[in-house]
């Protein structure tokens, strides 16, 4: 049985005079009656007040992103075991923005993966195909390809230890989303690339779809049979729509 999962991504939003609402009305929100996991991932500057506001509470934090190197004369980079350190559970990976906007390749994303299960962080490994992609008809090759990039370096069981979002870019913080049926199609095509190497891993692997989910669509794409919950955006920037989500996905 897969316990659905509920992630915000705050991207590079909020002020600590913002922040400690927010985070109080979402740990509320999910105490009062959310079945599904929840978690956000505040900006690296914002992760020690999440720890603060959240610590002991149902809501789990993480990060955006995170140096696939473990220490060392790196400027500017955040290291998986600090990451560790500041109670962090989960750490996105391989965000198209920063895929499209910093460069990182599948080879890259690849290393971070291991980077962040070497510090016992679960990576969200987020894959998913841009507009030219999909008008092409090439969404499954793209995905695959992305996917295997992991896999080929991680190996299927340590999939056991990772989710996977998949996250149409053409459908990120557009307001266009998939529709259900569109997002059930890759998805189940992921469960079963990933069934094809380990049955086991594919059944219990959670699979979150991102892109525009809202208060108002959330019930439809977290219903279908192999989306397991969802990345949030920019509807988690808001307690009352994001707890929408949550108690959707639950
Ligand atoms: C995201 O950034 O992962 C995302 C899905 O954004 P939005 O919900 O705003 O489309």
């Amino acid at each position: 049985m897969r316990k659905p999962l509920v992630v915000g991504n705050w991207k590079m939003n909020g002020l600590r005079a913002t922040n400690r609402p927010l985070l109080d009305s979402v740990r509320e929100g999910v105490e009062a009656g959310v079945a599904a996991e929840v978690a956000v991932c505040p900006p690296f500057v914002y992760l020690a007040d999440a720890a603060s506001a959240l610590q002991g509470s149902a809501v789990s934090w993480g990060a955006q992103n995170l140096s696939q190197h473990e220490a060392g004369a790196y400027t500017g980079e955040v290291a998986p075991s600090m990451l560790r350190d500041l109670g962090c559970r989960f750490v996105i990976v391989g965000h198209s923005e920063r895929r499209t906007l910093y460069g990182e390749t599948d080879s890259l994303v690849a290393e971070k993966v291991i980077a962040a299960q070497g510090a016992e962080l679960t990576p969200i490994l987020c894959v998913g195909e841009s507009l030219e992609e999909r008008e092409q008809d090439v969404t499954e090759q793209v995905v695959k390809r992305q996917l295997d990039a992991v896999l080929e370096r991680i190996g299927v069981s340590a999939l056991s230890k990772a989710v996977i979002a998949y996250e149409p870019i053409w459908a990120i913080g557009t307001g266009r989303t998939a529709t259900p049926e569109q997002a059930q199609e890759v998805h189940g095509l992921i469960r079963s690339h990933v069934a094809a190497q380990s049955s086991s891993v594919a059944e219990e692997l959670l699979i979150l779809y991102g892109g525009s989910v809202k208060g108002n669509n959330a019930t439809q794409l977290l219903s279908m049979p192999d989306i397991d919950g969802g990345l949030i955006g920019g509807a988690s920037l808001n307690a009352e729509e994001f707890l929408t989500i949550c108690q959707a996905a639950g």
